[in-house]
């Protein structure tokens, strides 16, 4: 029969953990999506290993016009929870950065885990089906798809955002959203590279491949995690990290030696060793090749001891604060998230569904909810699938 309790459109990260969840209810339970093959984000998520969650995950770590409203469903479902299936499933997995845990094998051990789950659950999946329309019917929904007319009682949008079109990410889940009368707020890529102006591209261009920790810091947000020249612009996760709180025309305040206190280095050098050079002090805290490139942007020569006080100041000030106007991102095409989205605000916290539309659920990244890079955005679809998995 066509007839479902649940249709969920988008077996992604939260359709996937949402379908299992009210399976395991015993809800009769249909997941729809137009690709070829389910959690194909998942797969290539964390260079392929999946940073499936951060064991250090707060509210405090996602973006949100309703900063408060993501933090119900993540107090519900905590990383501890997820990990605890991952390790029932006997998936190998390890912590790279501090919290940031990551399949040790392959990313296809997460999709298959929840494939299991559904399996075990009953939840029924459907590929390479396309939906056509939804009407809201009196006591249920109608879900016209290529396959035909299916019905349901609850109807769960988890169709994700516009990030990698190529992977199937389409706007399908705003156009929902307006259709029942709801709020869409802007959407913008996030988690990003920049794109840099012709001048600068070319000077950085030897850089290409380079890498080094730095400070990154764009409208009051900073972040302390290594950034990475491309042939592009600038990547590695302080720009990914900072992209998501960047707005075309901002500038963004680089430290490139957050460890060290540049003036008095340059100054204490200047007295010991009076021949020394800028990019000599520059190759002892940064990779060579970034030293000599970066010396010969701003053309710093001869020994230490030819500069004046005022001088070494404005080399700590250019080190300390190196200032990048970006002149753009890289967009949708190879952002891993799409900030913006269903206002929450017509959500409700506890169970994701639409204040005006009892059995219309919204959940993961179509939601305004956008976590900071590091596993976050995994947490949020896994904790919101849950929620409304719970409910519908
Ligand atoms: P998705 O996983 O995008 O699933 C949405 C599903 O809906 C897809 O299967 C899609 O085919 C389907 N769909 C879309 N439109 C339609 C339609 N019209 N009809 C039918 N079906 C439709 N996050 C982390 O936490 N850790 C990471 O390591 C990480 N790495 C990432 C790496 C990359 C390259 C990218 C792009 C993202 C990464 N993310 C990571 C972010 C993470 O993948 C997303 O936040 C997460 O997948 C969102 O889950 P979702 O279920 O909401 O959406």
């Amino acid at each position: 029969s066509n007839q479902y309790d649940v249709i969920i459109i988008g077996a992604g990260a939260a359709g996937l953990m949402c379908a299992a969840t009210a399976g395991y209810r015993g809800r009769k339970v249909l997941v729809v999506d137009h690709a070829n093959k389910p959690g194909k984000k998942i797969l290539m998520s964390g260079g392929g290993r999946c940073n499936f969650t951060n064991l250090n995950s707060t509210p405090a770590n996602f973006l949100s016009d309703n900063p408060r409203f993501c933090i119900s469903a993540l107090k519900r479902y905590t990383p501890q929870n997820f990990l605890d299936l991952v390790e029932r499933h006997g998936i190998e997995h390890e912590e790279k950065a501090a919290g940031q845990l990551f399949c040790k094998d392959s990313a296809k051990d997460i999709v298959t885990m929840l494939l299991t789950e559904c399996d075990w659950a009953g939840a029924e999946i459907r590929m390479n089906t396309s939906v056509k329309g939804i009407a809201k019917e009196t006591n249920h929904y109608r879900v016209d798809t290529s396959a035909g007319t299916l019905t349901c009682e609850s109807l769960v949008i988890a169709s994700g955002g516009l990030s990698i079109p190529t992977m199937g990410a389409t706007g399908f889940g705003y156009e929902v959203a307006r259709q029942f009368g709801l709020r869409v707020l802007p959407t913008r890529a996030g988690l990003v590279p920049f794109t840099l102006h012709p001048e600068l591209k070319q000077q950085l261009a030897p850089l290409s491949g380079v890498s080094c920790p730095v400070d990154a810091a764009c409208n009051n947000h900073h972040f302390r995690e290594p950034m990475l020249v491309t042939h592009r612009g600038l990547s590695g996760p302080s720009m990914l990290q900072i992209s998501s709180f960047w707005q075309p025309g901002d500038a963004l305040t680089i430290n490139l030696l957050p460890d060290r206190n540049i003036h008095d280095d340059l100054v204490s050098l200047r007295k010991q060793k009076p021949q020394s050079t800028i990019v000599h002090y520059l190759a002892q805290h940064l990779p060579r090749r970034f030293a000599q490139a970066f010396n010969d942007i701003y053309g710093w020569s001869g020994p230490l001891q030819g500069y004046r006080n005022s001088d070494l100041e404005q080399v700590s000030e250019t080190l300390g604060r190196w200032t990048v106007k970006p002149a753009g991102t890289e967009g949708y095409r190879t952002a891993e998230v799409t900030l913006g989205g269903v206002d929450t605000r017509q959500l409700s916290s506890k169970t994701m569904a639409a204040l005006e539309h009892p059995n219309l659920y919204f959940i993961g990244e179509v939601v305004d909810v956008t976590g900071h890079l590091g596993g976050h955005n995994f947490q949020w679809a896994w904790a919101s699938g849950v929620a409304a998995g719970q409910a519908v």
